[in-house]
């Protein structure tokens, strides 16, 4: 999920804005990043580009090899030190992130907290959470449902008051993220640590322009067309003035809306946000994949408005839910089936359950595999010595060997072990015991079985020498009969 970006209407902000790009640096205009540049081998000069009809989706025609090639050909920025950290903040968003919080602090110490003000605050924190959750996130970056127009205006209004950039800068980020996720073409790549997906990303410019990532269908919609061209009257209005007015106006308390329903509930919906790109790729569990950092765990999920079943989600990114349990912490979800039940939000994007459970069975079964591999087992037959009958009884004379399903046991370890008591083994030295260990006697368990298959020394030649003896026997009285 992207995050808190304060970003003038003039367009994305990316390495391809800077006005004078570092020395050394040969990042292509966007335009030009896919398809790359032939050259001609014998010169090393490029060859004159064909002129070439243009996809209408920014990812039409780039190569297969994309991500690769960019990454090898587009160096990144040199990395951030000390000597050249002025340069290379992001001032706009660093002044948001530090001096919201720093407000809340100042807020807290010197400002009575009413009730009101208090529901009020909670209350706003979730219009702003379920903005960005519902509206950002699902509907615009995932087209996970579909919104009616009234609704689509509520969910960009109440995104704009979480103040987190306009739904287009922050939609194409959040694709990028999904598709290019923990390599360096993501925007908030996790590979680079809790601290710089949960905030390093935003405080400094992006290392690298984010990978390419189709938002046609963005560019098209009137709504997002709306909120980005008054995206800063917006966000002045409904992350500041709007939540202090309520309080001011509804119970007297002017200082305290500001402080508390605008300040404090901006700062924990920034940071609400920006755990999904941070703590849902680093806390919890793999359940559908663990190729990828994404991880599910409740406690994010219930800081993140029900966004913490991260690992489902970027597996089956187009499903409206992020939890698909019916106990699992998800408001989101439950929001958009309101929003349907009244008839604003429809069809509803569900991954097929049996996909779903596919994903789920084949990591515990790695899960098994990983644990099985740690056990030790009985050798393999192959690898066991093959022994006559008779070479076995002899055998038998020297140590404590029973015959069982074809395999002679060195019982000897095992004698005093013997729930059954030493006697009833004792008796079955150097004979075959496979009846009387699977039912004649007793019918041993799970537990007794693995337990004698670790005490294998080696195989009878002729396998089961009560099976040889019954053949040998019917050999005997058909020649007897003939
Ligand atoms: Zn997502
Ligand atoms: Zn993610």
């Amino acid at each position: 999920m992207a995050s808190p970006h304060i970003e003038l209407p003039s367009g994305e902000q990316t390495l391809l804005n800077r006005k004078q790009p570092a020395p050394g640096l040969r990042t292509p205009p966007a335009d030009q990043l896919s398809p790359p540049q032939s050259e001609d081998e014998s010169t090393g000069a490029p060859t004159v580009p064909q002129p070439k009809k243009k996809s209408a989706f920014a990812d039409g025609d780039i190569p297969d090899d994309y991500v690769t090639r960019t990454l090898e050909r587009e160096p990144a920025l040199p990395p951030v030190e000390w000597k050249n950290i002025l340069n290379e903040i992001q001032w706009v968003s660093f002044i948001v992130l530090t001096s919201t919080p720093l407000l809340a602090v100042y807020g807290l110490f010197t400002t009575h907290l009413s009730w009101k003000t208090f529901a009020w605050s909670i209350a706003y924190y979730f219009f702003s959470g379920l903005g960005i959750t519902a509206g950002y996130h699902r509907l615009w970056a995932h087209r996970s449902y579909n919104a009616s127009k009234p609704l689509e205006y509520a969910l960009a209004i109440m995104g704009t008051s979480a103040v987190q950039g306009s739904i287009h800068w922050w939609a194409r980020g959040h694709r990028a993220h999904h598709r290019y996720t923990d390599t360096d073409l993501d925007p908030y790549g996790a590979h680079n640590g809790l601290l710089w997906s949960h905030l390093g990303w935003m405080i400094v410019k992006p290392r690298r322009k984010p990978g390419v990532a189709d938002i046609s269908d963005l560019r098209k919609n009137s709504v997002i067309k709306f909120q980005h061209k008054f995206y800063i009257p917006l966000i002045l209005i409904t992350g500041f003035v709007f939540p202090t007015i309520v309080a001011g106006l509804g119970w007297g308390d002017w200082r305290g809306g500001f402080f508390y329903a605008a300040i404090c509930r901006l700062v924990f919906v920034h940071h609400s946000t920006f755990c999904v790109n941070s703590l849902a790729h680093w806390l919890g569990e793999a359940s559908f994949d663990n190729k990828m950092t994404p991880r599910d765990h409740f406690i994010t999920a219930l800081v993140t408005v029900g966004e913490g079943y991260h690992n489902f989600h970027h597996q089956f990114p187009m499903d409206y839910r992020n939890a698909v349990k019916w106990f699992q912490y998800d408001p989101t979800k439950w929001f958009i089936i309101a929003m349907k039940s009244v008839g604003l939000a429809s069809n509803l994007k569900k991954f097929p359950d049996n996909e779903v459970q596919k994903g789920r069975v084949a990591m515990q079964l790695q899960k098994l595999n990983e644990q099985q591999s740690e056990l030790s087992w009985p050798k393999n037959y192959n690898d066991l010595p093959v022994i006559s009958w008779d070479d076995f009884q002899e055998e038998s004379k020297n140590r404590p060997l029973i015959a069982i399903s074809g395999f002679i046991h060195d019982v000897s370890t095992f004698m005093d072990e013997h729930p059954g008591g030493r006697h009833l083994l004792a008796g079955k030295i150097g004979k075959d015991a496979t009846v009387a260990f699977n039912g004649g006697l007793y019918n041993h368990s799970n537990a007794a079985h693995n337990l004698l298959s670790m005490m294998r020394v080696g195989v009878i030649d002729g396998g089961y020498q009560l099976a040889v003896d019954d053949i040998k026997l019917r050999h005997k009285n058909r020649a007897i009969e003939c």
